[in-house]
């Protein structure tokens, strides 16, 4: 007999019918009248699956009574309109096969409340957890969006290198990668003959793919080693870039809205069991918020009109707001929480504070120079989306890099695109995991990506 996920048992309409199921035990139950009942989960959605098994079973002494939490088991039965509350349909099993035993005294998912902080001790356990596997399907659905939305606009999906000898954000936030001897250094001995590393971002090699199929995204993992133990940062994180050919920082905005707008719709409309699950056990305002960003215009505005609103703010900051800096959290975060109430997208920062690949906004101020710039701030978050038009002036760019400590000849291949038929264009980088987080509610980025990578923890 076909097994079938529980997902598409629970959702059938119960006109009685032969099934198979398979998956993990949650809880057993023994009843006085003879029978057990067994609540299975498989993964496929949130809700188990009820499983009435009946004292003639010729296991049922042996090995269904004694069944506990965490077994794996095979049921084959009759899908019948269940008699009991809280559930449409159960089987009737004609069949309870135990494949994997499971030692309840030493289990470490208990069905109770786990703590967040326990769970990350047993990633390879948690997403046998209600929570873990909702975002696990919630994160998955986005996935998808995320393709759909570029591939029915005519993006090409490309993949960008995970090792390269480019720093793209100039930050030296690099992990090395090498075949050398610790202490060795003699990089011309080393695999690749140069220093290498693992990407920060792919976007200069999506540039180079914008500029000859127009519109292309990569979306792939991504590593930075920031040694900041924040609720928002992993140190292996996955990225979504989009960058397009003839196209400015106004085309780059209005992309990144609809971009996040489509990904909310698509969860409202597809992950409607795990969101209410995240909406009752951890936070209750992420339907409404969701519903509301899909629906709202976002705001826009300047860097140097933000820092002018939070200057009149009349609250105690961490990090005086001053024009010159970098936006810190505290900031971002009152602009879309508390000022706008709803997401924010912040243009032209100072071009002091910004990577050289950015553009010079033209005829400025001297002192005040700003690059063409954008971050898409959104309320319990601050930053998910950073991005901006690329310089595409040959000498304006070979300016800024050498003004930035970077040699140009290191990047001759990235000039080469300013040198034969260079175009306006641009682009953005979305956080997976912090989109992840806005959307579920989950407070930390540990918890929505499955084996998270931060200092001093790699386990797994
Ligand atoms: P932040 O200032 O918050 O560290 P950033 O300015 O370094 O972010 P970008 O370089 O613009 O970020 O990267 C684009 C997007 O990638 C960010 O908007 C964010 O959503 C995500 N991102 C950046 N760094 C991390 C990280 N360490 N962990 C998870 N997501 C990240
Ligand atoms: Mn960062």
């Amino acid at each position: 007999m076909n097994r079938v996920l529980i997902k598409d048992a629970l959702t059938n309409t119960p006109a009685p019918a032969q099934v198979a199921v398979a998956g993990w035990v949650r809880t057993v139950r023994i009843s006085k009248g003879g029978f057990s009942f067994i609540t299975l989960n498989d993964g496929s959605c949130l809700a188990s699956i009820q499983v009435v098994a009946d004292k003639k079973l010729p296991n049922y002494e042996a090995e269904i009574v004694r069944l506990a939490a965490g077994s794996s088991v095979v049921v084959r039965g009759e899908l019948v309109q269940s008699r009991g509350k809280g559930q449409a349909v159960e089987i009737q099993a004609a069949e309870v096969r135990v494949i994997g035993a499971c030692d309840a005294e030493r289990y470490p998912i208990q069905p109770k409340r786990h703590s967040f902080e326990f769970l990350r001790t047993q990633a390879h356990l948690r997403p046998r957890t209600n929570t873990f596997g909702a975002v696990a399907r919630v994160r998955n659905e986005m996935c998808r969006a995320i393709h759909e939305f570029f591939q029915s606009r005519g993006f090409v999906y490309v993949h960008t290198p995970i090792i390269t000898a480019s720093d793209c954000e100039g930050a030296g936030q690099l992990f090395r990668v090498t075949t050398l001897e610790p202490g060795k250094a003699d990089f011309a001995q080393d695999f690749f003959g140069r220093p290498t590393n693992l990407t920060v971002s792919g976007q200069l090699e999506a540039e180079a793919y914008a500029c000859a199929l127009g519109k292309v995204y990569t979306f792939g993992p991504t590593f930075r080693a920031e040694d900041s133990n924040t609720p928002r940062h992993l140190a292996e994180f996955w990225m979504v870039e989009p960058e397009m050919a003839f196209c400015d920082l106004k085309g780059d905005a209005d992309l990144a809205e609809e971009f996040l707008k489509f990904i909310f719709k698509a969860v409202l409309d597809r992950c409607r069991e795990d969101m209410e699950f995240f909406h009752k056990w951890v936070d209750k305002t992420v339907i409404d918020t969701l519903a509301a960003v899909a629906e709202s215009d976002f705001v826009r505005l300047s860097y140097t009109e933000a820092v002018e609103i939070l200057g009149k703010a009349e609250r105690q900051w961490e990090f005086p707001p001053a024009w010159g800096s970098e936006l810190q959290t505290e900031h971002e975060r009152f602009l879309t929480e508390q000022t706008f109430r709803k997401p924010v997208i912040v243009t032209d920062f100072p071009a002091a504070i910004k990577p050289f690949y950015m553009r010079l906004n033209d005829e400025q101020p001297a002192g005040r120079e700003t690059a063409a710039a954008m971050d898409v701030l959104v309320p319990r978050i601050g930053e998910i989306i950073g991005g901006s038009q690329r310089e595409e002036r040959l000498e304006v760019l070979a300016e800024r890099m050498t003004a930035a400590g970077i040699n140009p000849d290191d990047y001759w291949w990235y000039l080469d695109l300013r040198r034969y038929g260079s175009v306006p264009h641009a682009g953005f980088g979305l956080g997976l995991e912090r989109t992840v987080q806005f959307v579920t509610g989950m407070a930390n980025i540990r918890d929505v990506i499955p084996f998270p990578r931060t200092p001093r923890s790699a386990e797994y």
